[in-house]
């Protein structure tokens, strides 16, 4: 029971510290330097990133998005993005083909 009264105290002060670093500019909430996002837009704000800078690897989109943004499944949202891109499927598949046939 006192390992749950300090795990709650440890979340409660982290949360603080968040709100503490989070303020409002023109109507966004930032959190530190980064904007933070609603959820539903998160996913299309990876896609169009994802897109734009040419359908990189997880890796690479993730670095670029991490300079500006943050929520909370930074991570997931990414790999859901690149999972449902069809241009990387395509890629992956004609790789994996490929491979086999050699
Ligand atoms: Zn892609």
């Amino acid at each position: 029971m006192r390992h749950q009264v300090l795990d709650d105290a440890i979340e409660v002060d982290q949360a603080k510290r968040r709100m503490l670093n989070c303020h409002w500019r023109e109507n966004m909430l930032f959190f530190k330097n980064l904007m933070v996002l609603k959820l539903k837009e998160t996913k299309v704000l990876v896609r169009n990133i994802h897109e734009e800078i040419g359908h990189f690897s997880e890796k690479r989109t993730l670095a670029k998005i991490k300079k500006r943004f943050f929520w909370h499944d930074i991570i997931e949202t990414m790999k859901m993005v690149v999972k449902q891109s069809q241009r990387c499927q395509l890629a992956k598949n004609s790789r994996s083909i490929r491979l086999s046939v050699e």
